[in-house]
């Protein structure tokens, strides 16, 4: 039988509706485009669904170096008593705490605020190309397979699957193609936040603090677990390297991992997300060897929820309470851009003239086993990702934005957290909306990065002013 294909046409078409794809639609649609974001999956939001915290939106000096539409989503969890607040780890970073049920409904109300359309269930899997023009992008899904065309395209997948089917280079994983672990987090409600935090200030050796020098400020570390305990969250990274949790890992108590990282979702609840999963060697662009995770990330789960209940005070009463609704990849392709992100750029943490997001995660790079790479951005600073990252060489009206943005390895390793990813995404929809009406020809290397500076500026959005 043949299939049928349908046509549709939009200003602006985004694919992929995870972090990126949130700011790139909200971005546009904001700016007056007719906006469609498409995703292969049932959900919209992606990681910021599963508990974990934003990262790389407030620096190690406490300045918020992401705005704009992710204050807006904010404002909405808050509206709904689902913002927990911004807390300091006492090791690296200062994040952002929210409640992941919130945010589902939260991100919708303000898609629905700009009239964003959503199409859940539809994989992109091929696009139309006329000369470095990408003019439609073809859909599939139960209904069929329906052509989109759209004056620009964001490619939000995350592993660039747009950009790459119209001819984008990229680089993948390290140079001997390792890849970042596999992991799924999941969250346990009913946990006490004093008794662990007194375990951890009587331990301090099982947890990382004082990692960054802007946050050590000189403080030994029994003053940073002292701190960590005032602040009163279970706010708690146990390192893989640490007494606690190697001794069970050689033990087989756990599985080998380079961290527990626990952090609060909820305080009615009492409950925290938990960060420790991990499965090495998969290509998460092979479906198959993706899929085959589950298993032993389900049972990974189960071993740590045991691990803390009956090793860790605050979780003797806490109870498992959900698994995040998907797989978290952290990396696959990065789209070779006009400009490439370097290692040096964000541990300095640079300035651009053309920047139009910033980031200040450390680098961060789950590694084998124990192992971690976490480097800080230099004086707990933040650095600029310029617009050119977002432009992949040799297309002309498209976009890409979030973790397939065109960056070296390790300064993936940090623009990939979500809160550069929500800016990337915001920067991406609102060039796309001023390119249409003010440029409409042209190619996006041609772009008045000035006026999109403005423009986001005047949005809300952080683009200077800040370490
Ligand atoms: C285990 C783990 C822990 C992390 N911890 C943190 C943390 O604590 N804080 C933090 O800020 N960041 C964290 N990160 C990083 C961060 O969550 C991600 O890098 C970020 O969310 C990526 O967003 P994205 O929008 O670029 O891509 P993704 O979230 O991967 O979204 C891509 C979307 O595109 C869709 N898609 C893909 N291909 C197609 C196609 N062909 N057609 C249609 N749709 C498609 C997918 O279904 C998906 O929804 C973590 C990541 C992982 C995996």
């Amino acid at each position: 039988m043949q299939t049928p294909i349908h046509n549709r046409r939009v200003d602006v078409l985004v694919i992929g509706a995870g972090a990126a794809g949130v700011g790139a639609a909200i971005g546009a649609a904001r700016n007056g485009m007719t906006t469609l974001l498409v995703d292969a999956g049932p959900t919209i939001g992606g990681e910021l669904l599963t508990g974990m915290t934003i990262d790389g939106a407030v620096n190690a000096r406490g300045e918020l170096v992401v705005g704009g539409t992710l204050s807006e989503i904010l404002e909405e969890c808050k509206a709904m008593d689902g913002l927990v607040g911004i807390f300091n780890d006492y090791r690296l970073i200062r994040y952002i705490c929210y409640d992941p049920e919130v945010m589902k409904m939260a991100i919708i109300k303000v898609m629905a605020r700009y009239g964003v359309e959503l199409l859940l269930h539809s994989f992109a899997d091929d696009v139309v190309v006329n000369g470095n023009r990408v003019t439609g992008v073809m859909v599939r899904n139960k209904a069929g397979k329906t052509l989109i065309e759209a004056d620009s395209v964001i490619d939000c997948s995350g592993d660039g699957d747009v950009a790459v089917m119209a001819g984008a280079e990229f680089e993948i994983g390290a140079k001997d193609g390792d890849l970042q672990p596999i992991s799924i987090m999941f969250r346990m409600s009913g946990v006490e936040a004093e008794p662990l935090l007194r375990f951890v200030r009587e331990h301090p050796e099982y947890v990382a603090v004082g990692e960054s020098e802007m946050i050590r400020d000189g403080r030994t570390d029994k003053q940073l677990v002292e701190s960590l305990y005032e602040q009163g969250q279970p706010c708690v990274f146990f390192k893989g390297n640490g007494p606690l949790l190697s001794d069970a890992i050689d033990r087989k108590e756990m599985f080998p991992t380079a961290l527990i990282m626990i952090q609060p979702t909820s305080g009615p609840r009492k409950e925290v997300c938990i960060n420790s999963t991990r499965v090495w060697n998969v290509d998460p662009l092979k479906t198959d060897q993706l899929s085959a995770t589950m298993s032993p990330l389900f049972d990974q789960v189960w071993t740590c929820v045991k691990f803390l209940k009956n090793r860790v005070p605050g979780f003797e009463q806490a109870h498992f309470a959900a698994v995040a609704p998907r797989l978290g990849i952290r990396e696959t392709r990065r789209i070779l851009g006009e400009y490439v992100l370097t290692d040096e750029d964000v541990g300095t943490g640079r300035k651009f003239d053309d920047g139009i997001a910033k980031g200040c995660h450390h680098i961060d790079i789950h590694g084998r086993g124990r192992d971690q790479v976490r480097i800080p951005v230099a004086d707990g600073g933040s650095y600029d990702i310029p617009f050119r990252c977002l432009v992949p060489k040799g297309l002309d009206n498209l976009l890409v934005a979030g973790r397939c943005l065109s960056a070296t390895r390790a300064a993936q390793g940090t623009a990939r957290t979500m809160g550069p990813c929500i800016a990337m995404g915001t920067a991406a929809g609102t060039a796309a909306a001023l390119q249409r009406t003010e440029n409409a020809e042209n190619s996006f290397r041609d772009f008045p990065v000035e006026r999109l500076r403005e423009t986001l500026k005047s949005q809300g959005s952080i683009i200077d002013g800040t370490h």
